[in-house]
């Protein structure tokens, strides 16, 4: 990649435009849009949903990893509420589900109809005490049973007349047994009967589904959660890396300071081994400092957000084309990617991003109006929206430290108003034209970056990276960029 001008001045998204250059590439479908979000971490397709409490929580993870990224949880619910949202996400699917949920011989309907309501399952294993099958009860089996008291094993399919599998069964066969038989759930048995694990014939639909999803080595769907740098971190941190989150991510607004760093030695120290990305900065002595402290993955992007007034308030901040390119060239000397996190408005940014250096990028506006986004819509003029928010907003700030408030400590009003006048907000709140659902958005920013990379003559994102040649434009060659002079009908 060529330095797009030899004196020092900050560029962003809209000031370049990339340079076509001689392509072999004969249609999108050709090129790879493989790349990691950290360290270990390989996804399959760039795009990884922001930690803001409008943006991601399982719903919004779960989609975005069946597409192939990765979700970040935000942190700003309780530990056991983020880690709920986090084993939603790992329990969604699997290759075999582990731990299925089982109940005892002695249960009865009633317990079986609470279960299958309250997991939203098809069917469940019958064990003895010594975790040995004796059969397995389906929705089918119950659905029209009336007496809640009725013994399990009286509806139950008992071992006997039990299709299973046993040990070490592999893919293919699960398959071919799930299809011939024409059922739904394969349970897996060790060689004494006891159940290590459950085959579902709705895991193996989505597998079909979703052939680009992002997914652990257990078949599960990758998921990262947020922590901070303070209080209940460390706990919070060890309660996820117990759900098997795949990453912990170090959010905090300035994140080349003490604080982040010491909190990645900390956490490597620690935990050993995690995978743990950090941010965040924006220049390559940030990058380096917190590589240097063992960060997996580093998030660039101070005041680049579509919510964010850090500059207006602060005066700080790097246009975000020119941070990119600082900090990945910095991040590749250690082989360790970079997350362009703020300011992706169009299908163009992601391209230009990932040419900049990036290995991938953070959305979080774009996707807070769509269908996956935690919180209603609402209307508006007849129009329908959703609500997105900085997470230094008034309100941001106001919701989480009434949460954090202890009971009848103060009341609500007088908090709200010491923290009115305590507040120096770096966020907005706002709201975003609803989009439907997140699939179409990403459909739009992959497809877009797939052109682009037919437009650079590059296979994947690594060539998309050495071939890329930025021209800096005029505002002139900006407003050609746009459709100009025509009656816009949409
Ligand atoms: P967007 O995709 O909406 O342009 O940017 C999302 C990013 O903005 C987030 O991932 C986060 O880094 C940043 N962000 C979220 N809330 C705030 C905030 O209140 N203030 C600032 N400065 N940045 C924020």
């Amino acid at each position: 990649m060529r330095n797009p001008s030899s004196y020092r001045i900050g560029l962003t998204y809209d000031d370049v435009l990339l340079v076509p250059k001689y392509s072999e590439v004969r249609s999108r479908k050709e090129v790879s849009t493989e790349t990691k979000f950290s360290r270990r971490i390989k996804l399959n397709i760039p795009i990884v949903s922001a930690n803001m409490d409008t943006v991601t929580e399982s719903t919004m993870a779960i989609a975005i990893a069946r597409l192939g990224g990765i979700g970040v949880i935000h942190r700003f619910l309780t530990i056991e509420e983020q880690v709920e949202e986090v084993s939603k996400v790992k329990r969604s699917e699997s290759i075999m589900i582990d731990e299925p949920i089982t109940l005892f011989e002695d249960s009865t309907v009633g317990d079986a109809k609470e279960l299958l309501e309250k997991y939203n399952i098809g069917g469940i294993v019958i064990v003895n005490r010594e975790k040995k099958v004796t059969g397995i009860v389906t929705r089918r089996d119950i659905s029209l049973e009336e007496d809640e008291e009725k013994k399990i094993t009286e509806v139950m399919t008992p071992k006997s007349k039990l299709i299973y599998a046993t040990k070490g069964v592999t893919l293919e066969e699960a398959k071919e047994v799930l299809k011939k038989n024409k059922i739904e759930k394969l349970p897996v048995l060790d060689e004494k009967g006891r159940l290590i694990g459950l085959i579902t014939r709705k895991d193996m639909d989505k597998m079909r589904q979703f052939p680009l999803a992002a997914k652990d080595s257990k078949g599960r769907l990758r998921v990262a959660a947020a922590i901070g740098v303070k209080g209940d971190y460390m706990e919070r941190a060890s309660k996820l890396l117990d759900a098997d989150v795949d990453a912990l991510v170090v959010d905090i607004a300035h994140g080349h300071s003490i604080h982040a760093i010491e909190t990645v030695k900390r956490l490597k120290k620690e935990f050993g081994d995690i995978e743990v990305v950090a941010g965040n900065v924006a220049t390559a002595e940030g990058t380096v400092d917190l590589i240097k402290a063992g960060a997996d993955a580093v998030k660039v992007g101070v005041g680049s957000g579509s919510i964010c007034v850090t500059r207006v308030v602060t005066g700080f901040g790097v246009p975000q084309l020119t941070a990119i390119i600082d900090s990945a060239s910095a991040a590749s000397e250690y082989g360790i990617p970079i997350i362009a996190d703020g300011g992706i408005r169009n299908p163009g940014d992601v391209t230009k991003a990932l040419a900049a250096g990036a290995s991938s990028v953070m959305i979080g506006s774009l996707f807070a109006g769509t269908e996956e986004s935690p919180g209603p819509t609402v209307l508006r003029k007849g129009l329908r929206y959703k609500l997105t928010r900085g997470m230094a907003s008034l309100a941001a700030t106001i919701d989480r430290r009434l949460r954090e408030k202890k009971e009848n400590s103060v009341r609500d009003v007088e908090l709200i108003e010491e923290i009115v006048q305590e507040s120096v907000p770096e966020g907005v709140e706002g709201l975003i034209p609803y989009k439907g659902k997140v699939e179409e958005v990403v459909r739009q920013l992959v497809g877009g970056l797939r052109s682009g990379m037919s437009y650079c003559g590059a296979r994947n994102i690594d060539e998309l990276r050495k071939n890329a040649e930025f021209i800096r434009i005029t505002e002139a060659g900006y407003k050609e960029s746009l459709p100009h002079d025509i009656e816009s009908v949409v």
